[in-house]
């Protein structure tokens, strides 16, 4: 029999996204259909969502959601079985889901991520007509209040708490407390105490039945003070019930063979003619030297200012850059102005189709990230022949063979990592990279190794459903 799982998120794709975290919420459902799983996906009523819900029902009321009315609608929107929160004074604004227009966060996020997690609780409880979770799996901070919130409701479903990154752990001051209708008995250090303030992803952490981390080198790591940034203890307490599970990649849209956003490709030599277009399209000139790409966001978890450092290098030895991202100012400046060189391309910005041009046309993805929980731009590279030069930590560490001499002589390499996170590891990795480059035969037998690499979702729904199994009431 099939189990019913309620997936709790505050984006999703191709609805509403701002990084990877859209792009597992909106993968599960499917992947997870083949393993006998039947996934609805619970979010936010922004207005993108409401606009493209079709069908929809209203199945559950609130006279009073954190300071006004709300219902949940379930229909269809974006291709998914999807359930929203509609709670105009929450979420109707325009702009970004979680920034107002001075950039910073909405001053009453705690509230309206508080607000996804009442109802996902309530439908943990209580169900809608003719479907009942049997296990709620909430994803990061904004879900993190569900188990609290099915404790107060007298239970329901079993708990699954997913962490895509430590780094938003979902802080509130304790004067909010009450308001988020939380127990004050579980502001301790063993409850949802976070450094004197109170923090959702903690409340999440201590109460949920199963606790995982999108791959397994960052459950690991999450256990360790450099990445747990606080949250280390209470990760390690719980150890018993934690386990790293790979993100996949949507392996339609990104297939290099179908791809209707490049010139397809089903051996590394198409990837001549999409190279050439993106030289055209970004200005960079003829060049024998390896053509390095990089979408991303632009902020110091990428590590990107390495890059900047060790990019002489790389232009030293004849390579190019393009660059696609946005995000902090400095960054977006340094790269503006990095882009003086006729050798470097940079695009500020978030743009879907270049991101796919940069990763059919490149040679070579570069994420330098100084921690990442699994990190998809790379798999992209994979299944794109574009060999990806990656720092060794989280998910880069579990999904790049690294062109060692063993794995040389082996013939099993699919690309480069350094350690650790400095300019000078990255800029030895750069001279690495081009040596092989150098080396036609031992490339193209890289390029065969990433692209044949299982990059899906298969064994990872597996995997969740596993847990679902052990979990669901
Ligand atoms: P994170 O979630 O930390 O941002 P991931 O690598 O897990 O990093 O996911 C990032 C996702 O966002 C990928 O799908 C990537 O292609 C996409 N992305 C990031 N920046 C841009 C951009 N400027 N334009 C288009 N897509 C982008």
């Amino acid at each position: 029999m099939s189990i019913a799982v309620l997936s709790v998120a505050s984006e999703c794709a191709p609805l509403v996204k701002t990084g990877g975290l859209a792009d597992v919420a909106g993968a599960l459902p499917a992947a997870l259909g083949a393993a006998d799983v039947d996934m609805r996906v619970l979010l936010p009523g922004y207005p993108a969502v409401i606009a493209a819900l079709e069908r929809a029902e209203v199945v559950m009321a609130e006279d009073d959601l954190f300071g006004g009315p709300a219902r949940v609608l379930d229909g269809n929107a974006g291709g998914l079985a999807v359930m929203v929160v509609e709670a105009d004074h929450l979420f109707a604004r325009e702009g970004s889901i979680y920034l107002g227009p001075d950039g910073r966060d909405w001053p009453d996020n705690p509230e309206r991520f508080a607000a996804l997690s009442w109802m996902a609780a309530r439908i943990g409880h209580e169900g809608i007509p003719g479907w009942k979770p049997g296990v709620v799996h909430c994803h990061d901070w904004q879900a993190g209040l569900v188990p609290d919130y099915l404790a107060q409701a007298g239970g329901g479903a079993g708990t699954l708490l997913t962490i895509h990154n430590i780094a938003f752990n979902g802080p509130f001051p304790t004067d909010r407390i009450d308001r988020l209708r939380l127990p004050r008995a579980r502001f301790t250090a063993q409850g949802f105490e976070y450094w004197g303030h109170g923090s959702a992803l903690k409340a999440g952490l201590t109460l949920a039945d199963r606790i995982t981390t999108v791959s397994p080198t960052y459950a690991q790591e999450l256990m360790t003070p450099d990445f747990g940034m606080g949250l280390d203890g209470v990760i390690r307490e719980r150890r018993d019930v934690l386990a790293g599970i790979l993100n996949g990649i949507d392996e339609d849209v990104w297939n290099p063979a179908t791809d209707p956003l490049i010139a397809p490709y089903r051996t590394p030599a198409g990837k001549a003619a999409n190279k050439a277009r993106l030289r055209a399209e970004t200005g960079l000139p003829d060049s024998d030297g390896p053509l390095c790409v990089v979408v991303s966001r632009l902020t110091g978890q990428k590590g990107l200012d390495l890059l900047l450092a060790a990019l002489p290098r790389l232009l030293a030895r004849g390579g190019q850059l393009a660059v696609l991202g946005s995000g902090e100012p400095a960054l977006e400046d340094a790269f503006r102005a990095a882009a003086a060189h006729p050798d470097v391309a940079v695009r500020i910005g978030y743009d879907e189709g270049l991101s796919h041009r940069l990763i059919a046309g490149g040679d070579a993805i570069l994420v330098p990230s100084r921690f990442e929980p699994c990190g998809l731009t790379q798999l992209y590279g994979l299944r794109y022949g574009t060999l990806p030069v990656v720092a060794l930590t989280g998910g880069l560490a579990d999904t790049v063979i690294n062109a060692s001499p063993a794995a040389m002589a082996k013939g099993v390499a699919t690309g480069i990592q350094f350690h650790p996170a400095t300019p000078e590891a990255l800029g030895a990795a750069i001279d690495r990279l081009c040596d092989l480059w150098a080396d036609r035969k031992a490339w193209a037998r890289m390029q065969k190794n990433a692209m044949a690499q299982p990059v899906g979702w298969q064994a990872s729904a597996r995997a969740y459903a596993g847990i679902y199994a052990k979990i669901a009431r």
